[in-house]
């Protein structure tokens, strides 16, 4: 065996020791790794596992999440952010259900809804030990560092050397017998634990003997920084509409439009919904969505509990179930019991703040 699967090997053996229990990696269906893969994307592993434990006793099978609504999927999701992961979960569960059973390839993952190029390969390799390529951030720096992968040709051609790298690795190291799945976490944990953004622990790194940046000294170089976004600023306004038991109107966004399914303060102005509308004061909260920056201003009312019908009357003490149909409904801010996107969350302190002062 060469030096470079020696290190491989080495490698294997560090994460098999030191790996961290985590709940999907204890018993790693295909269900399993997936919907956790799918979670750990743009969120922490601390942060994830109560909400995964949470999701498995709720949704222990395919067949549960296939067979749920989709409020009371985003309802378990409420908290992690990014609602798409989990609409999309939800319909790829459902395909998985039509096509008669998990795919089976790349190819076939690709085409559910939500499975992209990093988490067909997690699944394949983890649930399945097949030797898959993957590129998550972890990956991504720790690759770059060990052949010393630059951008100096460009974002497109720097992600597919790495990807090709990460083929390389986990080809070589399974016709050598080391398992893909443990390969593939291994550089996984190892971009976690050792290979860390600043300060990489190199004097304790199973694959010291090959990373060119180590032998460099200029670990730090890698991966190089990307281009800064060109930023696009744009204002919203939302209205928080108290009635006087000081519950607050939601309205949920439609299937199809952005946000859907989750609820949010509405905003349409008090005119459009309320006689009577004392303004109580506004709050700024600032959020980011892929290069936007959004300036959010949420006006504070205090109105009376009626809600004017589309034919200009005033219908006073509306039903709940009257509400639902226009997409609105009234919730202890406190307790809001639906879910509700990261901005419209971000606001909710800062709303009750203005409804105790005015
Ligand atoms: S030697 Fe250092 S830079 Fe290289 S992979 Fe290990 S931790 Fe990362």
């Amino acid at each position: 065996m060469g030096k470079f699967l020696m290190v491989l090997s080495h490698l294997e053996s560090w994460f098999v020791l030191q790996r961290r229990i985590l709940p999907w990696r204890e018993s790693s269906s295909i269900y399993r790794v997936w919907v956790s893969e799918i979670m750990l994307q743009q969120t922490q592993v601390v942060t994830v596992i109560p909400f995964f434990e949470r999701w498995m006793a709720r949704f222990p099978t395919l067949q549960d999440l296939a067979r749920a609504e989709v409020e009371e999927v985003l309802g378990y999701w409420a908290g992690l952010g990014y609602y798409s992961r989990a609409r999309n979960l939800h319909r790829g569960a459902q395909k998985v259900l039509e096509l008669g059973g998990f795919p089976k390839t790349r190819l076939e993952w690709l085409g559910i809804p939500g499975v992209g190029d990093y988490t067909s390969g997690a699944i394949l390799s983890i649930a399945c030990n097949q030797p898959e390529a993957i590129l998550d951030g972890n990956v991504e720096r720790v690759l770059s560092r060990v052949r010393r992968v630059t951008r100096q040709k460009g974002d497109a051609q720097f992600k597919s050397r790495l990807w090709q790298l990460s083929k390389i690795f986990v080809e070589s190291a399974a016709q050598a017998g080391i398992e893909p799945r443990n390969l593939n976490q291994a550089l996984m944990e190892l971009g976690a634990m050792i290979c860390t953004p600043t300060k990489p622990k190199c004097s304790v790194c199973p694959i010291s003997p090959i990373c060119r940046a180590h032998q460099r000294n200029d670990v730090e170089s890698f991966p190089p920084k990307k281009k800064p976004k060109n930023w696009i600023h744009l204002e919203e306004k939302v209205h928080a509409f108290v009635n006087a038991r000081g519950e607050v109107l939601l309205s949920v966004s439609e299937a199809g439009k952005w946000r859907a399914g989750l609820w949010d303060f509405p905003s349409q102005s008090p005119d459009h919904l309320f006689k009577k509308a004392k303004r109580l004061g506004q709050v700024e909260t600032h959020y980011v969505v892929t290069r936007h920056k959004v300036k959010r201003v949420t006006e504070v009312w205090s109105v009376s509990n009626s809600v004017r019908s589309s034919n200009g009357q005033s219908v006073w003490k509306v039903a709940a179930s009257e509400l639902h149909d226009k997409n609105l409904c009234w919730v202890m801010l406190n307790q809001p019991k639906v879910p509700m996107g990261a901005p419209a969350k971000k606001v909710i302190g800062k709303v009750l703040k203005v409804i105790q002062e005015g």
